[in-house]
């Protein structure tokens, strides 16, 4: 997408809007598939947290891909979308068990991280096929609020409790059908991938029917220019010829499944904003957009570093802003960052605004939540409207009190 597409965008649905580029997301899911084009059954659920826009969804829907849930209101919307129930594995963590069940009835694969949760629903409903989450306790997260293969993480089961596992599934009659982890984002190194992927091969020799294996996530995507990332291809080789090894040694070959979010939608996505004010302090240039931290919370609640462009004047001298949002707190989206020159009305686009941007948004301060554009073969589609003041009164009951 070029800058004029972006201000087109900007002039025809306002700001603040978010804009997703559907060719980008497409060249994701090819540069994945391709990294893994030598395993014989490979199945990419994409997961719907990082954006769950249906028009989204049902893109990849288009493309091959299979879903990745954590919510049975999420089962629903890849259900809305036109995926199968087969297509959808259902990862939830500290849900009632009646959400499950619930899930199971629609045919979604279930995936279990929990002895007591795997123990009443083997006993309730053992004809039901289940795939068990496993923490393999391997550190592999760039920081630890998404660092989730610890020992006292309250993500999934630990590899020391797979003797509990075999002892359920013994006394239930219970089918495990899936081995499954996810370690945590960010993953850097692919050597500690492969130490994490081999204590759940060790693992998948002690389950004799499973049918896929699900290495979770863990892509990093560069967040700015010389930021790093997974190596895909060097990873896809690796983890084939592991897999594969792994493959004859289990007798059969499975299914390699992943669950993406970052890695196929983050660098599609583009959050457009219009500069309202430029304050001037003893230290700092502000620059003042309208939107804040309601729209936008990933700089405040990870510290993450979203790539800042100018749009409407890309080539001007650059100089060191501090960008910030107009809620009434601390809403810092960059400090001290080096911006082609701002004026008030400037449109600016934050790049990596695909995944966990739009869907981690709130109405706090009473604003709206902003529009949803995608970009497909050169024009754009309002995917999603901007709210109002409708949207804020929806459910809410004005009680007479006098
Ligand atoms: C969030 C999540 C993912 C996706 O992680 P990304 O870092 O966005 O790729 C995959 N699997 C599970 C179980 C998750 O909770």
């Amino acid at each position: 997408m070029t800058n004029e597409n972006l201000l087109a965008i900007a002039e025809e649905h306002g700001c603040p809007v978010y804009v997703y580029d559907s060719e980008k997301i497409e060249q994701q899911y090819k540069r994945l598939t391709s990294a893994f084009s030598n395993i014989e059954s490979l199945r990419i659920h994409y997961a719907v947290k990082a954006l769950s826009n249906i028009t989204v969804l049902k893109f990849l829907n288009s493309l091959g891909a299979a879903l990745d849930t954590v919510s049975i209101q999420e089962v629903e919307l890849g259900l809305h979308a036109g995926f199968q129930p087969e297509q959808i594995i259902y990862t939830p963590n500290g849900v009632s068990f009646e959400e499950i069940e619930e899930v199971s009835t629609k045919g979604v694969q279930i995936n279990i991280d929990n002895l007591a949760i795997l123990e009443e629903f083997g006993t309730k409903h053992p004809d039901i096929p289940i795939c068990i989450r496993i923490n393999p306790h391997v550190m592999a997260g760039g920081n630890t609020n998404i660092s989730v293969g610890h020992i006292d993480s309250k993500f999934g089961i630990s590899i020391h409790q797979i003797p509990h596992v075999l002892r359920i599934v013994k006394n239930t009659g219970m089918t495990i059908n899936g081995i499954h982890m996810h370690t945590g984002s960010d993953i850097l190194d692919v050597g500690v991938f492969l130490y994490a992927s081999n204590i759940l091969f060790d693992a998948a020799l002690q389950f004799p029917d499973l049918e896929f294996i699900d290495f979770g996530s863990g892509f990093k995507v560069p967040y700015y220019d010389g930021d790093i990332e997974t190596n895909v291809e060097e990873f896809g080789e690796q983890l084939t010829r592991r897999f594969n090894q792994f493959c004859e040694e289990y007798g059969r070959s499975l299914t390699l499944a992943f669950e993406p979010g970052k890695f196929l939608v983050s660098e599609a996505g583009y959050f457009l904003v219009k500069v309202n004010a430029i304050k001037q302090t003893t230290s700092t240039v502000f620059a003042q957009i309208d939107s804040g931290f309601n729209h936008f919370i990933r700089p405040m609640l990870y510290g993450s570093q979203h790539q800042i462009l100018n749009i409407s004047n890309p080539n001007g001298k650059e100089r060191f802003y501090s960008v910030v949002g107009y809620i009434c707190e601390t809403d810092t989206f960059a400090n001290n960052r080096r911006i082609s020159e701002i004026n008030p009305g400037d449109i600016l686009a934050f790049r990596n605004a695909g995944a966990y941007c739009f869907n981690m948004s709130s109405n706090y301060n009473s604003r709206f939540r902003p529009a949803e554009v995608l970009w497909h073969i050169g024009s754009s589609h309002l995917i999603r409207k901007r709210e109002s003041f409708d949207d804020l009164m929806r459910n809410q009951i004005a009680i007479d009190l006098v």
